[in-house]
């Protein structure tokens, strides 16, 4: 279906914006409320009016509700006029926003207490009007890092991190896992253990930015403020934006390194598969770690050729861009590698649905005259990377650029308009390779910064842009892809870079996750100095 439904419980149900002619299907789903939570007009001509969605949900005989609510300023009054609509509509009720995010924290809030707890867990209490000095939104790389760096300047400084999870990754091992050269355990940690001592846990989810009155809005229905504040939620990986690959995902031949889950699986498909056609795909940029969609392409032939079967086995990579990789000094040993693992190449050609049990995938792929076309492939296995955006909170916040990241000068990382706001990691605009060797740069350029700015002090450091990208061409070689903004090599050491190397394995496998969680995990800060202004 046309709608992207996400189910809370039998009885409710949220999704981003719907148009009239969803509402028969909503309808046949079984639906019988349908709530509009998005003021009209918000979203220009493309966004259809309550007036219109009603007069669709009556010819398809469901009640219809308007209650719109600004994006991070759900009010009280709001929040007692959604309970009472739930009370008393008819059941299943579906509500929807732009993204689906503001009627999933209605439902939270007015679902009380309990629900608020399963999402927050056993959390410290926080009230309206907590406030802190510094507030880190995200305990992944990015924003678990920068406390630690934070701390190791100055012990006194008060931290507060918002982290809904319960576990912390060192994800860039996954793509080790897909290839059975790393145990996936190794690559998870409880968050109680990564997160530095000192710091106050927030165990809720951030929903919304007010950054003119300098506060943090929580889905337990609360709110904190802040003197400054960093954000750093890493991305959204858009599974949902591709039909049917939700539903299929870990099974059917259908995996991705980018779940911590399906890693394993992927493994366990390049083990068992004998011939036939095996998928790569790539969406368009920006995504964390652009390397890996092929990464798990060149380390799943390196298994195959090991075995002798590659032969048999039809490989395909299908990339929504125009190039192999975007800094073009790393292509010629990339295509030297596509050549021996007789790899076919799709450029302009982008994953748009799946059929799992029925092993199809749909691509919309650039003709020679520059038309879209869609065409059909079936496969034996498929490795897909998800479409990947900014968090929706962050995306309709006022801190946001165009394109939905956090809005920042790219040297000094500080918020182009909220001089007490900066940003860092995966969410943030600064047109670098989306690494945690990036987030290990750009922590030490924060915490100078921040510390500088807290003391009134001229901002001190500037980031160059380094990001890092081991490309895993076969079992046992990489070549390290080290370089900053505009695609400038940045190698740290004195080889050429461009080179497969033994050494540059055994850095990724064994020497970089032990320098993650011992170093830059706990404000160690090898290899990440900035440059000085
Ligand atoms: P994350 O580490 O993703 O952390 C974000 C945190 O924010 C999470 O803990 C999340 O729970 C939390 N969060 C989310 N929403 C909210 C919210 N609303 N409120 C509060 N908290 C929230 N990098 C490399 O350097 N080298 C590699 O080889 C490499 N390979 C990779 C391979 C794969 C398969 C993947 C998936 C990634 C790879 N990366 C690699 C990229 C790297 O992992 C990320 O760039 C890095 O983790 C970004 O750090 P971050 O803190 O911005 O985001």
């Amino acid at each position: 279906m046309a709608v992207h439904l996400t189910r809370h419980t039998d009885t409710f149900s949220t999704s981003p914006q719907i148009h009239p002619a969803d509402l028969q299907e909503i309808a046949a789903l079984g639906f019988k409320t349908v709530i509009n939570n998005r003021p009209d007009g918000e979203g220009g001509t493309e966004q259809p009016t309550s007036v219109q969605i009603e007069a669709a949900a009556l010819a398809a005989g469901l009640r219809y509700a308007y209650l719109p609510v600004v994006s991070g300023q759900i009010t009280e009054p709001q929040a007692r006029r959604f309970a009472e609509l739930l009370a008393m509509s008819p059941k299943p009720v579906l509500a929807f926003c732009r993204s689906g995010s503001r009627s999933q924290n209605l439902y939270r809030i007015t679902s009380g207490q309990s629900a608020a707890q399963q999402l927050a867990g056993p959390a410290p209490a926080c009230h309206w009007g907590d406030s802190h000095d510094i507030v880190i939104i995200g305990g992944g790389s990015a924003g678990i890092g920068l406390a630690a760096s934070l701390l190791k300047r100055q012990k006194n400084v008060q931290i507060a991190i918002i982290e809904p999870a319960d576990k912390h990754y060192y994800q860039p091992a996954w793509t080790l896992v897909g290839a059975g050269e790393f145990d996936p355990q190794a690559s998870v940690r409880p968050m109680e253990a990564v997160m530095p001592a000192g710091v106050t846990w927030i165990r809720a989810a951030a929903s919304g930015l007010d950054p003119d009155n300098n506060k943090v809005m929580l889905d337990n229905g609360s709110a904190i403020t802040y003197q400054y504040l960093v954000v750093a939620p890493g991305l959204k990986l858009d599974w949902q934006a591709i039909p049917g690959l939700q539903e299929a995902l870990g099974s059917h031949g259908v995996t991705s390194n980018y779940r911590f889950d399906l890693a394993p699986y992927t493994w366990s498909l390049v083990k068992s598969l004998k011939g036939g056609k095996a998928i790569f795909t790539q969406p368009p940029m920006p995504i964390k770690c652009a390397g890996a969609p092929q990464k798990a392409m060149y380390l799943s032939c390196s298994e195959w050729e090991r075995q002798g079967l590659l032969a048999q086995i039809d490989v395909h990579f299908h990339n929504a861009g125009g190039v192999l990789f975007g800094v073009q000094d790393f292509v010629p040993p990339l295509m030297d590698y596509v050549k021996r693992y007789d790899a076919t190449l799709h450029f302009h050609s982008r994953l748009v649905a799946i059929d799992g049990p029925g092993r199809r995938a749909w691509f919309a792929d650039k003709d020679a005259n520059g038309e879209w076309v869609r065409t059909e492939q079936n496969f034996d296995m498929i490795h897909v990377v998800p479409p990947q955006t900014a968090p929706d909170f962050v995306r309709e916040s006022t801190l946001a650029n165009a394109e939905g990241w956090v809005n920042v000068n790219q040297a000094t990382l500080q918020h182009v308009r909220h001089a007490n706001v900066f940003s860092l990691g995966d969410a943030c605009s600064s047109p670098n390779a989306k690494t945690a060797a990036a987030a290990r740069k750009q922590i030490v350029v924060v915490a100078e910064n921040l510390l500088a700015l807290r003391a009134g002090d001229a901002l001190p450091a500037r980031y160059d842009g380094y990001g890092s990208c081991p490309l895993t061409v076969e079992k046992g070689k990489i070549v390290l892809a080290e370089f900053g903004f505009g695609g400038k090599l940045l190698p740290t050491f004195p080889l050429d870079p461009t080179v497969p190397r033994k050494s540059a394995w055994i850095l990724k496998k064994n020497i970089l996750p032990w320098l993650y969680w011992e170093a830059m995990l706990k404000g160690r800060e090898w290899l990440a100095r900035p440059l000085e202004n």
